[in-house]
């Protein structure tokens, strides 16, 4: 093949939803995922905590996250093949995120947010708290924000597959290949040069590529502030249940949720140089993190540490938001990247407005223009504040 219609850089979830929706939504598309892993060993998409919420600060990822849960609860519907039924297990126990006194008001802004976003979400006192969740230590907490609907987990890599098995059945072609340039004039951009040699002639290219995308994006010549930053998940067991624990966000930093008969958990990382490699960081679990974990769940005093794994956010240093949308200049070059540990739950809803926005020239079914590149070149960053870990 040395000519395509559309040529995605990288099959994660991000590439995949985008290729589901453009084939989807104009069937003789030729559309061609380049992806350098097809085991996708490294890919944040393998290595997510995979959850959802609809507590940000930024409208806009409150209406990727509301379209997201419509998506996830109908994804049957809307990925489902003959011979591959869609098994995400989604759950939603909701997100509680825990104050103290002195963070009580950032709590109260973005519930004010999130209320008039349309977001089912609650702040409860101390109190409630206790008789909601009686393994809960409430004793220096001065306020939770809950997500009383619309928020929960489900299986990220089995929704990441069926969107690819979905894009391919639509007729997709994804080649085992790595993009290692770019063709292109001061306006657009030609084709991709591939390592096996070869030339790939296209109309338009998307950015794909998750944590790599600014090696990709250099390749055009553009700059693109974003890092592969790694994240260590723990996998914990508890002897006792924790009955319809939520995904708990802790004033101090970490965050937990059931996984199975276990728990997942992490904190903010100690060590922060990007790319650093996929191993880890099990410094991170150290007294002091127990001792925060059992002194908000005294069951946790009894934990035992399973396992751990390590992924790469791919993180946006210039905002922590997506930048989703065509390049100013060279006008056929699209991104979807920089979604800085939150991009699971918004695949859907992104890759239905980029791929209306190539095919249409906008996002008609929500509003993301805000998240667009523009914002970089002239230094409006659009910042969410509600990045966990
Ligand atoms: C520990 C952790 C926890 C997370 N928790 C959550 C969560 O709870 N909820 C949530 O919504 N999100 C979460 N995320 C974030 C979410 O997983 C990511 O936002 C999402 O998976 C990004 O998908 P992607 O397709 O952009 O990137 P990836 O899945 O990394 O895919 C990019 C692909 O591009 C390929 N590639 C790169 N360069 C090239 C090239 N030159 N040529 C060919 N192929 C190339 C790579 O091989 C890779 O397969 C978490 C991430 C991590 C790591």
């Amino acid at each position: 093949m040395t000519r395509t219609d559309v040529v995605i850089v990288g099959s994660g979830v991000m590439g995949a939803a985008t290729a589901y929706w453009l084939t989807r939504l104009q069937p003789d598309l030729r559309v061609t995922l380049v992806e350098s892993d097809t085991r996708y060993e490294k890919a944040s998409s393998s290595l997510s905590a995979s959850s959802i919420r609809q507590q940000f600060t930024c409208p806009v990822n409150i209406r990727l996250s509301q379209y997201g849960i419509a998506f996830l609860r109908d994804a049957e519907q809307h990925l489902g093949l003959p011979d591959h039924p869609v098994a995400l297990g989604l759950q939603e126990p909701g997100y509680l995120y825990l104050a103290q006194s002195e963070q009580t008001a950032a709590l109260h802004t973005a519930h004010h947010i999130q209320k008039q976003a349309g977001a089912d979400v609650a702040l409860l006192g101390p109190e409630a708290l206790r008789q909601r969740y009686p393994w809960l230590n409430v004793e220096d907490v001065a306020l939770g924000s809950l997500g009383l609907s619309g928020e929960g987990w489900f299986d990220g890599p089995a929704l990441h597959q069926a969107f690819l098995k979905k894009a391919m059945a639509q007729g997709v072609q994804r080649l085992h290949d790595r993009v290692t340039g770019m063709d292109h004039t001061t306006a657009q951009v030609t084709a991709v040069q591939l390592a096996s040699g070869g030339t790939l002639h296209c109309g338009q290219v998307v950015n794909a590529a998750g944590p790599w995308a600014s090696e990709v994006a250099t390749m055009a010549g553009v700059r693109l502030p974003i890092e592969a930053a790694r994240r260590t998940v723990f996998v914990l067991s508890c002897p006792e249940p924790l009955p319809q624990c939520p995904l708990l966000i802790d004033p101090s930093g970490w965050w937990l949720r059931p996984e199975g008969r276990f728990f997942i958990s992490g904190a903010e990382p100690l060590h922060t140089q990007p790319g650093l490699p996929l191993e880890p960081d099990w410094a991170e679990w150290n007294n002091e993190q127990w001792a925060s974990l059992a002194h908000r769940i005294p069951a946790l005093a009894a934990l035992r540490v399973e396992r751990a794994w390590a992924g790469y956010y791919e993180m946006n240093t210039f905002d922590h938001n997506a930048v989703i949308g065509p390049h100013p200049d060279l006008r056929n070059l699209y991104f979807i990247n920089g979604f800085s540990g939150h991009g699971m739950q918004h695949a859907a809803g992104a890759g239905l407005a980029l791929a209306e926005w190539m095919l249409d020239g906008k996002s008609t079914t929500m509003a993301v223009d805000e998240l667009g590149f523009e914002r970089l070149l002239h230094n409006r960053p659009l910042r969410e504040l509600a990045v966990i870990g």
